[in-house]
């Protein structure tokens, strides 16, 4: 189904979460440099004059309280029923290195962070679609990462530089990218888990790869009309975890190549400009072709589709100046 053409874009919902203070008691600068007011508000120590601070709004703050369930319920079950009908939708995270970007988008076994739940809950819906609704629905995944601007595939090993490319409905596609049809959460997860320790073994080996490349799991639910079986909808989720948003040449990464880290600056930087252009509405021209990671985003990132970008923030002096730079750039994303 087309849009008939409009323009209208919609804007990216944006949160911030803040992880718990995980600092030594013995360390300098104990304490936390960061403080929740309410559900969208926060305060940061303003770093000229510590008596003075810098407040901030967003869509939603979450606490370092705020459980795995409680994110998922407020930023990412909503946008979920969409894909069902055929809508495209993105979420991603974004923040420094050590600021809970994995927690928040994978977790762990006894926290289970937002891919699982998302997935379990696109099965529950497709399970509890009517029958009498006449469409059948069929679900696949696929796995990527971008790293240094090439475009690999974490379900086939030994990938190479995939293309990016767009059909005649502006529909962004990568031919040759694996795509596996799942049938449920456990089918997903035979796939998904070994992929993303293959992501994790080769991270330790190649000097934190995991945190210069961006981790994008896209799910798409594909819904036929019974009754007219060339009659398609698909839906797309893509679930993000992107590279940590320090200044590699700042926080002097050693065994960085300059180049590496350009090209992570490089993605993350035209995502800024791609979210603020999107939440100003100013934009003549939303710069999506400017990196890989937004190009591979264009239909799912504005448009007609929908975005929450959850912004993860660390509380230890340590990461003050990272906090300070991911806030700006979260708060430069919203519609003020
Ligand atoms: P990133 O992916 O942004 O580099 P991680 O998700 O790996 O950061 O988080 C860094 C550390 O902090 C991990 O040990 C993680 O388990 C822990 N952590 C992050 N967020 C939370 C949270 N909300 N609650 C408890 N532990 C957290
Ligand atoms: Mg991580």
């Amino acid at each position: 189904l087309s849009d008939g053409g409009s323009k209208k874009t919609s804007r990216v919902r944006v949160a911030v979460r803040l992880r718990p203070y995980m600092g030594k008691e013995d360390e300098k600068g104990e304490g936390s440099c960061v403080k929740g007011l309410d559900s969208q508000n926060l305060e940061i120590i303003n770093w000229r004059n510590a008596t003075e601070t810098v407040k901030y709004h967003f869509d939603a703050f979450h606490g370092e309280q705020t459980t795995q369930q409680e994110v998922f319920l407020s930023s990412v079950k909503p946008v979920l029923p969409h894909i069902l009908n055929g809508q495209n939708a993105s979420v991603f995270a974004y923040g420094p290195t050590g600021a809970g970007k994995t927690h928040t988008m994978l977790g762990s076994s006894e926290q289970a962070g937002v891919i699982p739940r998302a997935v379990r809950e696109v099965f529950d819906l497709v399970r509890a679609r009517d029958e009498e609704e006449g469409w059948d629905y069929s679900i696949g995944m696929s796995y990527l990462e971008i790293y240094n601007e090439k475009v690999l595939d974490l379900l086939s090993p030994n990938s190479h530089d995939l293309p990016i490319r767009e059909d005649k409905d502006k529909n962004i596609l990568i031919p040759g990218l694996t795509h596996t049809t799942i049938s449920s959460f456990s089918d997903f997860d035979k796939h998904f888990v070994p992929a993303s320790l293959n992501r994790t073994t080769a991270s330790t080996k190649l000097n934190q790869r995991s945190s210069r490349s961006h981790a994008i799991l896209l799910i798409k639910v594909v819904r036929t009309r019974r009754a007219l079986p060339n009659r398609q909808q698909i839906g797309k989720l893509y679930l993000v975890d992107l590279a940590g948003s320090e200044d590699n040449r700042r926080t002097g990464n050693q065994g960085i190549r300059l180049k590496e880290s350009g090209a992570i600056n490089l993605s993350l930087f035209t995502l800024s400009k791609v979210v603020d252009s999107l939440n100003s509405g100013t934009a003549i021209r939303v710069p999506y072709r400017d990196s890989k990671l937004t190009r591979l985003l264009q239909d799912s990132l504005g448009g007609s589709a929908h975005s929450v970008m959850i912004t993860n923030i660390a509380p230890e002096y340590k990461y003050y100046f990272d906090t300070f730079t991911a806030l700006n750039f979260a708060a430069k994303s919203k519609l003020i």
